[in-house]
């Protein structure tokens, strides 16, 4: 029998045993980055922590019976704002955005749909462009005007947030809190302050589209309605799980379960509602005025991907995270550590047992990292294992030796320069030239290599650290 996978779900407030609507197909949603600027750590999170999820559901229900839908917001003000900022089309940034993001997540462990999508075979990773899916959205909207969900003001379509009594049923926010925070600046063709915009105008310019409730104007989608369009699409009406950083639960998610509820007259969007928490830097918010705000790719400059990973995992997903510089350089000797302790030896047998019931008492990482610990060192070590259990969470895809030769390539050192100087040194000692002996391997240090004399009388050598 499988374990129990229990989440903590952000609509009910508990943690509950998982039971997915199919138990043949789970399927999972997570909203995906706006692709108008380089991702940073705030970003990677979500992306790093779902990415875990969704290894985890695959080991416990088959890769065949689980999909994962993550969307790329393709449409927006910012990236308008910033393609017009650096004179290019919105295509082009839009594209390159969405190529660096995939470097960036792929550097970083995370499975990409090419890593598991079979041919011929349902797919197991979708990730649908906003733009894509423009005529659901309009099909939508549509339906939610004609069932008086929603009404055209000013050539937008905007929901009509009274008309539908439960909302605020997931972020739980009394209605007169959400009216006081909504009423600054309320568009004038509002009906409630808290009337959330499904469709707008486009101004020249921008990308348009044919709109949908007989507006004569072309417009475009507002962000919310992107996700329950793409989710119902892919996904079903109704679905699993629906995941996010905590700053979407209100309006994005509150927003997006009413749009969907109300257009299919459903009683959840989602049935299981999963946030990470915030991210840190140094103990500081992260800003650009502040000048601490960090891209993936800045971080990815000075440590490897498997590093920034292992710092995002140590702190469970719920928790809020401080990012820092003494982060990074735990999880460094975490990893060594457990390369030195995994070797060159293959995964043996199933992933250990203690591994996957931290992990399906709501992804506690903190708990299976700890397993990992005793696998890798003392009595309990236990090489093949340490590797199973590492692979499921994205850690030690690579043997000891492979890795090494991964550093020395990345390092730039010059290999033959290497190992001449490693000859010269052998023949010095062996002509007791221990003068020579000492100026080769000074030599070998300048050239940030660590030498090591086995007792078998060879001599090995890594990338010093
Ligand atoms: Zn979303």
């Amino acid at each position: 029998m499988a374990p129990m996978l229990r989440l903590y779900n952000t609509l009910t407030g508990a943690k509950e045993a998982f039971a997915p609507i199919d138990p043949d197909h789970v399927r999972f949603y997570a909203c995906g980055p706006t692709v108008y600027d380089a991702a940073h750590i705030g970003n990677a999170r979500p992306i790093i922590v779902f990415d875990l999820l969704f290894r985890l559901l695959r080991h416990l229900y088959g890769s065949a019976h689980v999909t994962y839908a993550r969307n790329v917001t393709d449409v927006d003000d910012k990236i308008n704002a910033r393609a017009a900022e650096r004179g290019i089309t919105i295509r082009e940034l839009t594209d390159g955005t969405l190529a660096q993001f995939h470097g960036d997540v792929r550097d970083l462990g995370v499975l990409s749909p090419e890593d598991v999508n079979r041919p011929g075979e349902r797919p197991c990773f979708i990730e649908p462009r906003a733009t894509d899916h423009i005529a659901e959205m309009v099909t939508m909207i549509d339906g939610l005007v004609r069932s008086g969900h929603a009404y055209v003001a000013a050539d937008h379509v905007l929901f009509d947030v009274p008309s539908m009594p439960e909302y605020g049923q997931l972020s739980k926010r009394p209605l007169d809190e959400m009216e006081a925070g909504a009423r600054v600046e309320v568009a004038p063709y509002k009906r409630s302050p808290l009337d959330f915009v499904l469709w707008k105008p486009a101004k020249p310019g921008e990308p348009a589209w044919p709109s949908p409730a007989g507006i004569a104007a072309p417009g475009r989608p507002g962000w919310h309605i992107e996700c329950s369009a793409m989710s119902a699409k892919h996904l079903g009406q109704t679905f699993d799980i629906h995941a996010g950083g905590i700053d979407l639960i209100f309006p994005h998610h509150e927003n997006e379960v009413a749009q969907s509820r109300c257009c299919f007259g459903t009683g959840v969007m989602a049935n299981v509602w999963l946030h990470n928490g915030f991210l840190q830097v140094e103990g500081e918010k992260m800003s650009k005025s502040l000048g601490n705000f960090i891209t993936i790719r800045d971080v990815l400059k000075d440590w490897p991907g498997e590093v920034v990973r292992l710092t995002m995992l140590r702190t469970q997903y719920r928790q809020p995270i401080d990012w820092t510089l003494r982060g990074l350089e735990e999880s460094s000797r975490v990893l060594e550590r457990w390369y030195n302790a995994a070797g060159d030896e293959p995964a043996a047998g199933d992933v250990p047992g203690s591994v996957v019931d931290a992990l399906c008492d709501d992804l506690n990482t903190p708990a299976a990292i700890n397993e990992l610990h005793r696998l890798s060192g003392g009595p309990e070590a236990q090489p093949g294992a340490l590797r199973a259990g590492a692979n499921l969470f994205g850690f030690l895809m690579r043997t000891r030796s492979d890795r090494e030769q991964d550093q020395v390539a990345a390092s730039g050192i010059d290999v033959p320069a290497v190992e001449a100087l490693i000859a010269e040194r052998r023949a010095a000692r062996a002509a007791k030239d221990w003068a020579a002996s000492d100026r080769a391997r000074d030599a070998l240090a300048a050239l940030g290599v660590a030498v090591k004399d086995n007792k078998d009388g060879t001599t090995t050598w890594t990338v010093a650290r």
